[in-house]
């Protein structure tokens, strides 16, 4: 059995990340299996405990932290914490499957510098801030506040790119996702 390896995506939200995974698991020849990870945010409509995330109480999430079962987690957010379960990459490395893991930046260059040559780190530009607001603000799933929060972090987000293994610009969708297939392949 081949060894899978962890592959990291990041990118400030709006930038397409998603849709790029998304499409990059439509494309069925990437081996593939994701992460789920754990936050204290609520969950938005449509969204699955253990499915989207493992969605936990504050309480409930210190509790991981202090249990050690977080390989590395983050305040993404003012009060909103997302953490890498160690119980999910183990589970998905020992079965032979690539782990894909959908983390921000500092947690994902963490997960980068624990794994080393094991993990590639994928950084996802969104094509510029007007673009990303606009993308934002079309998904309607947010109060305005939280959309002016996530684009100065997306400002904040972007000075970390060049840390990254490879960074790839999502001006447009399908030349993106089959740019992430070649260097996923490679
Ligand atoms: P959202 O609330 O839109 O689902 O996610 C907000 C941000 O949290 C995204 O940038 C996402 O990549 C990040 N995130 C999700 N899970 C984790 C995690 O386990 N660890 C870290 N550090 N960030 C995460």
């Amino acid at each position: 059995m081949t060894e899978g390896r962890i592959i990291i995506f990041s990118a400030p939200s709006g930038s397409g990340k998603s849709t790029i995974i998304n499409a990059l698991r439509e494309r069925g020849d990437i081996d593939m299996q994701f992460s789920v990870s754990a936050t204290n945010r609520p969950p938005r409509d449509g969204e699955t405990d253990g499915v989207h995330y493992y969605f936990l109480s504050t309480p409930d999430f210190e509790a991981r932290i202090a249990a050690g079962d977080f390989v590395e987690y983050e305040e993404v957010y003012p009060g909103r914490f997302y953490g890498t379960l160690r119980s999910e990459i183990d589970r998905i490395l020992a079965s032979g499957h690539n782990c894909v893991l959908d983390i921000d930046v500092k947690g994902a260059l963490n997960v980068k510098r624990l794994y080393g040559d094991r993990a590639l780190s994928i950084f996802i530009m969104p094509p510029g801030i007007d673009e990303l607001r606009r993308r934002l603000e079309g998904r309607g799933t947010e109060e305005q506040e939280w959309i002016e929060k996530r684009l100065a972090k997306a400002q904040w987000e972007m000075d970390f790119a060049p840390q990254f293994d490879r960074q790839v610009v999502n001006d447009d969708l399908t030349r993106a996702v089959a740019e992430v297939a070649a260097i996923i392949k490679d």
